[in-house]
């Protein structure tokens, strides 16, 4: 096939701007399309060479195109700067000074789309040293041999500025109507290209073998199933009404998405929006290969950070450390992190995405083995509006966002590259943040894992009731201390250590170690909330809850010029919720 058959069809579909004249071009290009390239054609209109997931990309530097036009027109450098700076189109600028070559040069090879596609996955590929050079020859190569709208559109792939406006649902029409026996088919390519995110491969599949072939696309290991997403709600009442009556619930980590790949030996990991991100996560790499015991797997986790030391989870923004190309392993070290799974698309030959949730849940708990570190999404089944509530208050406690709520009826199957009403999410709506800090008690404290083995890994603090001359715990924590704190704490600790919780204390969490409250610790937290858990203003905001403070962190502080009784009261942390609130409100 010619490019310039392409370079055309690109041509009419710049002029227009309406999407049925588009489609009608698109569906022209396809059908005089030769099937065993449909894939490229497709990927070509779509300004790649592959599908997005393949981490492979032309990315052509200006300079360096303006470099292979003056090579391959004969033009000086400047000359085609010059004319950049009046016009801003690379492609324009490709078209014109090719077009005045033309007029002197006789011979020339007319360029195929094999050729063309075929040398921009060459310098796609090209890397090292001479990468560079390489690739400006190859571009060399083809400006050459181009006629001059070819030398426009294949400028304007290589930089990056095809940018046709052909929408994925629109090639998806085009196919339909060419080769899918109609439009109103759509609907069974758009799954096939939901459950592959490829595409070529499903406009190669429908050009080959029709409507059947579509129909019968099964997902395949390595290729990203887009995500299912969830709808939201804002009580336990309307989500379990919607629901039927039922659901399973699950704690919504807060954290990154992964969809995790495997076949044999070999993982890889998607992200939310399809791009490979294994390079990010050697450590979730690792433990996947670890504990799926299945052979091929399409799993899928949040991948939350940790505090290595206390397993508390860190929230989402402790993830960017790992948004780096370079000093991973570092990063690793500092940010670790804990996988929690919460879906199984496909498992040993078996494509599970039509199946329902319950079913795919069961196959997820049978893929993997859990371990510290990769666990199953924490849920329960429920059909009660408290309970739900509670567990809600749970999950934030824990340091989530909230809880995904998920069908488990017949149908519940993974809409994949669908926000639907089978999942919904339960967040609370807001996000504040904690200015002041606060002086807690120190009542108890838990052993600490890892570096923090012989050591304490976190404390229960507590919070002054006067009313009751009570300590009421308010949060756990084990950030901000520094190696030396935590080697010196057990040892002035030791004195107030006693064998069981002192009688005022009130706490629901059974702490390692108890102490009598006498010492006071500074902390800052990221806000306050309302907890099942913590006794600190039990049933003052809301009945059967108490508050929390969420992500505490010790600022360094020892308040040794406070005594227990000093501490922030709770009446004072019920202000700081109700002022939190109020600030919501406001803004
Ligand atoms: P948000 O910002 O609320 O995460 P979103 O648009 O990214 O919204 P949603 O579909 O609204 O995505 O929420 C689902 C997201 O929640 C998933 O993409 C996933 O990253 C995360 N998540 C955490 N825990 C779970 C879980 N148990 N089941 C499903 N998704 C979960």
């Amino acid at each position: 096939m010619k490019y310039v058959v392409i370079a055309e069809a690109y041509e009419k579909i710049e002029a227009t701007t309406k999407r049925l004249e588009m489609t009608d071009l698109l569906v022209g290009l396809l059908e005089n399309t030769p099937k065993k390239i449909i894939d490229k054609v497709v990927y070509l209109t779509q300004g790649k060479i592959h599908p997005d997931f393949v981490d492979l990309e032309i990315g052509i530097a200006e300079k360096l195109a303006i470099k292979a036009l003056a090579r391959a027109s004969g033009i000086k450098e400047s000359e085609i700067e010059e004319n950049l700076k009046k016009t801003g189109d690379i492609g324009e600028a490709a078209q014109k000074f090719i077009a005045d070559k033309r007029q002197v040069t006789f011979f020339q090879q007319s360029l195929t789309v094999q050729r063309v596609y075929g040398t921009l996955d060459k310098m796609a590929k090209a890397s090292g040293s001479g990468a560079v050079d390489l690739k400006m020859a190859l571009l060399a190569g083809l400006l050459a041999d181009a006629a001059p709208k070819e030398a426009k559109y294949i400028m304007r792939t290589v930089t990056g500025n095809l940018r046709l406006g052909i929408a994925d649902m629109t090639v998806l029409d085009a196919l339909a109507t060419a080769y899918g026996g109609g439009k109103e088919n759509r609907g069974y390519l758009e799954r096939a290209y939901n459950v592959s995110s490829d595409l070529g491969r499903v406009a190669r599949i429908v050009a080959e073998k029709g409507l059947e072939g579509v129909k019968k696309f099964e997902i395949s290991v390595g290729e990203p199933v887009r995500p299912m997403l969830c709808e939201r709600l804002s009580s336990p009442e309307e989500i379990l009404e919607k629901l039927g009556g039922k659901c399973i619930a699950e704690y919504k980590y807060d954290g990154e998405r992964i969809q995790a790949h495997k076949k044999g030996g070999e993982v890889a990991l998607f992200s939310r929006r399809l791009e490979n991100i294994s390079g990010q996560y050697p450590d979730a790499v690792k433990l996947l290969k670890k504990y799926v015991q299945a052979k091929d797997a399409i799993l899928e986790a949040e991948c939350v950070a940790v505090d290595p030391d206390t397993g508390e989870m860190k929230p989402f923004q402790e993830l960017m450390h790992r948004r780096r190309k370079y000093g991973i392993e570092k990063a690793m070290e500092e940010y670790p992190v804990s996988l929690f799974m919460f879906d199984a698309l496909y498992v040993d030959g078996k494509d599970l995405t039509l199946r329902p949730y319950p079913v795919r849940r069961r196959a997820l708990e049978e893929a993997i083995e859990e371990s510290d570190r990769l666990k199953i999404a924490k849920y329960m089944v429920t059909g009660d509006v408290k309970e739900l509530e509670k567990f809600f208050l749970e999950a934030i406690e824990d340091g989530c966002e909230g809880l995904v709520c998920k069908s488990v009826a017949e149908d519940s199957v993974y809409q994949a590259g669908a926000r639907g009403w089978l999942w919904i999410k339960y967040k609370r709506d807001y996000k504040s943040e904690m200015t002041d800090t606060v002086d807690l008690v120190l009542v108890g404290a838990f052993h600490g894992r890892g570096k923090r083995a012989g050591t304490y890994g976190a404390f229960l603090l507590a919070a002054y009731n006067p009313d009751n001359d009570a300590f009421e715990t308010v949060t756990k924590c084990g950030t901000g201390f520094t190696d030396e704190d935590l080697a010196k704490l057990p040892r002035i600790m030791k004195k107030h250590a006693i064998p069981h919780k002192h009688s005022r204390v009130q706490s629901m969490v059974e702490a390692d170690v108890w102490f009598e409250p006498a010492t006071v610790i500074e902390v800052l937290g990221a806000e306050i909330t309302l907890s099942p858990i913590h006794t600190c203003a039990m049933n003052n905001v809301r009945k059967g809850s108490g508050l929390a403070i969420r992500f505490p962190r010790f600022t360094g502080n020892y308040r040794l010029d406070k005594s227990a009784e000093d501490a922030t009261t709770t009446m004072e942390i019920v202000e700081m919720y109700r002022n939190q609130l109020k600030r919501i409100s406001e803004s």
